[in-house]
């Protein structure tokens, strides 16, 4: 079970950091922020609004190499970050199963994303599906 638990750890690793998609300004354009979290996210040189209430994305502590992506501040990140599970996620936490669809899940939504974002356009084939994959896979669980 101990190594059932590893691996599945593993796994859930893997699939954010082939995403960020949480951290990079797609699903949100702010983190709130608790008022004792403020010094640490200041230190990380993350964006913190004038009120101190939140801080922007794209996310400062975002590290992307060639699509990998990692949290430069992972240890001492806000409690909203920690918090969040995306429904793609708690999906393979709960049920496991083969990664490679949830691998091409996020690939596809990130490809859609930046066609979307190319072309600057709000509707057609691509941004209604693009719309209909983050609202399954990837709102909040
Ligand atoms: S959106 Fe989901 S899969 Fe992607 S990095 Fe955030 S929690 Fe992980
Ligand atoms: S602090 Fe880390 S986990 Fe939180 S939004 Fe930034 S990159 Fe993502």
């Amino acid at each position: 079970m101990l190594c059932t638990n590893l691996v599945r750890d593993a796994e859930l690793t893997t699939l954010c950091q082939s995403c960020g998609l949480c951290c990079d300004g797609s699903l949100f354009g702010r983190v709130p922020l608790l008022p004792a979290e403020v010094p640490l996210a200041r230190k990380h040189r993350l964006h913190v609004v004038a009120s101190g209430s939140a801080m922007e994305q794209p996310c400062a502590a975002l590290a992307d190499d060639d699509g990998n992506r990692t949290c430069t501040a992972y240890e001492d990140r806000p409690a909203a970050c920690g918090a969040f599970d995306c429904v793609l996620l708690a999906r393979h936490r709960s049920e496991g199963g083969p990664l490679a669809p949830r691998l091409e899940a996020v690939r596809r939504v990130r490809a859609l994303l930046a066609t979307v974002e190319a072309s600057g356009l709000r509707s057609g084939s691509d941004y209604d599906e693009l719309v209909q994959r983050i609202a399954a896979d990837f709102a909040r669980a």
